[in-house]
């Protein structure tokens, strides 16, 4: 059955007016499912007039009495996640375990929001000279906006909208218009908590509308999560246009193996972390950095695994991996096992031309498994995001830091030892945001933040968690004197020294 999606404008689904379409494809099968509209000019000017006017009141509720909206909120996320996990798998077509996961991870952040009245104390001096009391605060920015990525369509808006509207902001989603239709879930359930209209907006869209938001006036923020060319992009133009921007980007995350490392825990997580989710994560480890002689050891016990992943359609009982998000994404991860190929790597698993019966037509790569690569390869060089593991053999530790170092990306990192020496100086060292220690996915839980360096992120501020808080609301200082009715003491025209 197709169905159409559209926006969510003053709490209530809308149907643009003159809309274009785009298809949206069901990954596991390769057929149009239904077709998203793509918001116009008009329509954004309806959904920020909508907002700002919310916001205005929004802004002047108590945190307490918002908190408590996102209280109930959370509750109707915790019974509902078996509904939202269900479309991510029919628009995304990842496994419904791996869709579970997701939405568990994104309620994580509207726990840590709740606590928004904690989290908004300010601080507090009195006395700093005579009569004078001194506070800071933090109040929030006005109407803010997030464009997110087909890879989490819960769990990305999930690390943005409970804590803008946490800090009394009103918040515009742009959501990936490849799997669109877990917003407008996100919208319905935040209405049943009590919600007031126009707090929270989703506009469909592509480029177009999301180079509208990033000039349009009324909009003071925006939070960006994609692509590195795309992440740039919107810092430069939503800075340009004096809107406070964090953009977070792309990713080559490596995990080092250390010859002392307990090998078979090493082989599962990377199977976790290479082929989770076919590989499309920000977080995902695409690079195995196998240090001195363990290289020949790690490939001959993780071959055979990687060989019997089970691929099929996110339902399937025991599938271990779904299809990519579309055709083009198939094809460009294909081309660049192939170009890895011709540049020299060994195929060890190669994952192309995979079919599953009964999903012919889906957008399926096989787990693909690539020994020898080195940095000059394309297969090295570019973020594949598919399940396509390369492994790059080095001769010492101080070689695998520099191959990390030497890579333009900086968002995650891994290394596998026993000799805790090694990984103390290794974290100490290494120019990478998120490092884990015999932890494949280091990524942070909600109370702490989540970012890359280098060109994995765009701006000062970390995503989610206490970084959230910041990026959602301005500081400001005060300064307060009650005088004595005896009167002033004359005019001071240099900075008192006397306290
Ligand atoms: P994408 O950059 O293609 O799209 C992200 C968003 O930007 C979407 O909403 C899309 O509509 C919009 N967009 C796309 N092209 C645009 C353009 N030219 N101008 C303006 N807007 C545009 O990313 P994607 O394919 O949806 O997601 C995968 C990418 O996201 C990967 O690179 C992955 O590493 C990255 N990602 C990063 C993180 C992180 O935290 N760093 C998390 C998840 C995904």
């Amino acid at each position: 059955m197709s169905y159409d999606i559209g926006h969510w404008i003053q709490g209530s689904a809308t149907r643009a007016q003159d809309a274009r379409f785009q298809p949206l494809y069901n990954p596991a099968t390769g057929a149009v499912q239904g077709r998203v509209a793509l918001a116009t000019r008009t329509d954004l000017d309806a959904a920020v007039a909508s907002a700002s006017s919310a916001q205005r009141v929004w802004g002047e509720t108590p945190p307490l009495a918002r908190a408590r909206v996102l209280f109930k909120f959370l509750q109707l996320m915790q019974e509902r996640k078996d509904q939202l996990a269900e479309l991510i798998v029919r628009e995304h077509g990842k496994t419904l375990p791996d869709a579970l996961g997701e939405v568990a991870r994104g309620i994580e952040n509207i726990e840590f929001a709740t606590a928004m009245p904690q989290l908004l104390k300010g601080e507090y001096t009195e006395q700093v000279a005579r009569g004078l009391d001194a506070w800071s605060l933090r109040q929030p920015l006005g109407v803010v906006a997030g464009i997110t990525p087909f890879n989490f369509p819960a769990m990305v808006p999930l690390w943005m909208f409970p804590l803008a509207i946490g800090c009394g902001n009103a918040f515009i989603l742009k959501p990936s218009e490849r799997d669109p239709s877990a917003s407008l879930l996100l919208a319905q359930w935040l209405q049943d908590a009590g919600l007031p209209d126009g707090v929270f907006s989703v506009l469909q869209g592509d480029k177009d509308l999301v180079d509208a938001i990033l000039a349009h006036p009324g909009i003071a923020a925006v939070s960006f999560v994609g692509s590195t060319p795309v992440a740039q992009h919107i810092y430069q133009v939503g800075t340009a246009h004096g809107k406070r921007v964090q953009a977070l980007g792309g990713a080559k995350n490596h995990l080092v193996v250390m010859p002392d490392a307990e090998l078979d825990g090493v082989v599962d997580a990377l199977l976790g972390a290479a082929y989770g989710s076919a590989g499309e994560r920000c977080m995902a480890i695409s690079v195995a950095v196998a240090v001195g002689e363990v290289g020949d050891r790690l490939i001959e016990r993780l071959a055979p695994k990687v060989a019997a992943l089970r691929v099929g359609e996110g339902h399937g009982a025991g599938v271990e991996m779904g299809p990519l998000i579309t055709q083009a994404a198939q094809q460009r991860v294909e081309r660049l096992i192939a170009e890895g190929v011709a540049d020299g790597a060994r195929a060890v698993v190669d994952g192309r031309g995979c079919r599953v019966p009964g999903f012919e037509g889906g957008f399926f790569v096989g787990p693909t498994l690539l020994d020898g690569v080195s940095a000059a390869m394309s297969c090295y060089q570019e973020e594949i995001f598919g399940p396509v593991l390369a492994v790059v053999r080095v001769p010492d530790l101080a070689a695998a830091v520099a191959l990390i170092e030497a890579n333009p990306y900086a968002n995650g990192v891994a290394l596998f030892t026993r000799d805790g020496q090694v990984a103390r100086e290794f974290v100490h060292r290494i120019p990478v945001g998120m490092v884990g220690v015999n932890v494949p996915l280091p990524v942070p839980m909600a109370f702490n933040s989540f970012g890359g360096w280098k060109r994995s992120l765009f701006g000062d501020h970390h995503a989610y968690g206490p970084e959230g808080v910041r990026f959602y609301t301005r500081h400001k200082a005060v300064m307060q004197r009650w005088p004595e009715a005896a009167g002033s003491k004359g005019p001071e025209f240099a900075f008192t020294q006397n306290l």
